[in-house]
C-alpha cells in the first residue's frame, strides 16, 4: 500500500463501522480526499484531535484498494473558537458544506484551501454570517460560479431600480424588465451593494462592512439559492442557520 502526505482540512465526518469515522478532508496538495479514521470514537484513540470537524492537520494516509485510511493525523490548528458559540459552529459547517458540495475528488486547489483556511481563522474576530457570505462569494468565483453583479445580466443596463433580482439561471443580477418568468429572488439595491463589497474588501475590511437584519437575510437566502441551483445540491447547514440569522 502506498502511503501519502496530505496537509487538509477535515471538513466532514461521519460514524462509520463500530468505532470508526469516515472523513472527507480538503487537502492543499489533492483537493478532497476520502478517509477512514480507524477506532476513533474509542475513548484512547491518539488520533481523535486530529481527525475531528474543522481541524487543520498533517496527515499521512494509506492508499487502500478502495478506501484510504488514516495512518497519523497531527494536528496543526484545532479551532477552538468554532465550538465556542453555536453562531460560529454552524456558519462553519455551512462553509465547508459548501465547498463539499462544489468540489469533486483528488481535484487540487491550492487557492481555495487557502481561502477556507483563512476563513476559519477569520471567523475568530468577523461577524460569522458575514464571513459566510464573503467566503461563498469567493469560492463562487473559484469556482467560476460568481454572479455577474455589474449591471443587469441581460440588457446591461443600470441595477439601480427598487428592487434587483438574482436569477441563477441568468447567472447574475436582473433589473425588473428583465426578470420576465424566471425564478428570481428579490433583493435591494443596498443588499447589493454589500454583497459586491463582501466579495472585494480585503479581509481587514470586511470587519469594518455593517448590514441590518434586512440585508442579512437578503444577502444569505438569496445566495443559499443561487449555490444550490448552481451546485444542484441542498445546503443542510446553511438552512439550518436560517433560523438564527432570521431572529
Ligand atoms: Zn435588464
Amino acid at each position: 500500500m502506498a502511503v501519502y502526505q496530505a496537509d487538509a482540512i477535515v471538513i466532514r465526518s461521519r460514524e462509520y463501522g463500530e468505532s470508526d469515522r469516515l472523513i472527507t478532508l480538503f487537502s492543499r496538495e489533492k483537493g478532497k480526499l476520502e478517509a477512514v479514521a480507524k477506532g476513533v470514537r474509542k475513548p484512547k484513540s491518539t488520533q481523535r484531535g486530529g481527525t475531528q470537524l474543522f481541524t487543520y492537520a498533517d496527515f499521512l494516509l494509506y492508499r487502500g484498494k478502495t478506501l484510504d485510511t488514516v495512518n497519523q493525523a497531527q494536528p496543526r490548528e484545532n479551532f477552538i473558537h468554532l465550538w465556542d458559540d453555536f453562531d460560529r459552529t454552524i456558519t462553519a459547517s455551512a462553509m465547508v458544506e459548501l465547498l463539499d458540495i462544489s468540489t469533486v475528488r483528488e481535484q487540487p486547489d491550492p487557492e481555495l484551501f487557502t481561502l477556507t483556511l483563512s476563513f476559519l481563522f477569520l471567523l475568530k474576530h468577523l461577524d460569522p454570517y458575514m464571513a459566510q457570505a464573503a467566503y461563498a462569494l469567493r469560492l463562487m468565483h473559484l469556482q467560476g460560479y460568481l454572479p455577474s453583479m455589474e449591471g443587469c445580466t441581460e440588457c446591461g443596463g443600470d441595477l439601480s431600480g427598487e428592487q434587483v433580482y438574482l436569477s441563477a439561471e441568468a447567472g447574475g443580477f436582473l433589473c425588473a424588465a428583465c426578470k420576465n418568468n424566471r425564478i428570481v429572488i428579490a433583493l435591494n439595491p443596498g443588499s447589493l451593494a454589500l454583497m459586491r463589497q463582501l466579495y472585494q474588501a480585503d479581509f481587514v475590511k470586511i470587519d469594518r462592512l455593517r448590514w441590518n437584519k434586512k440585508m442579512r437575510q437578503e444577502i444569505l437566502e438569496s445566495l443559499c439559492h443561487y449555490c444550490e441551483q448552481k451546485f444542484e445540491r441542498k445546503l443542510l447547514a446553511w438552512r439550518q442557520g436560517s433560523e438564527f440569522w432570521n431572529k
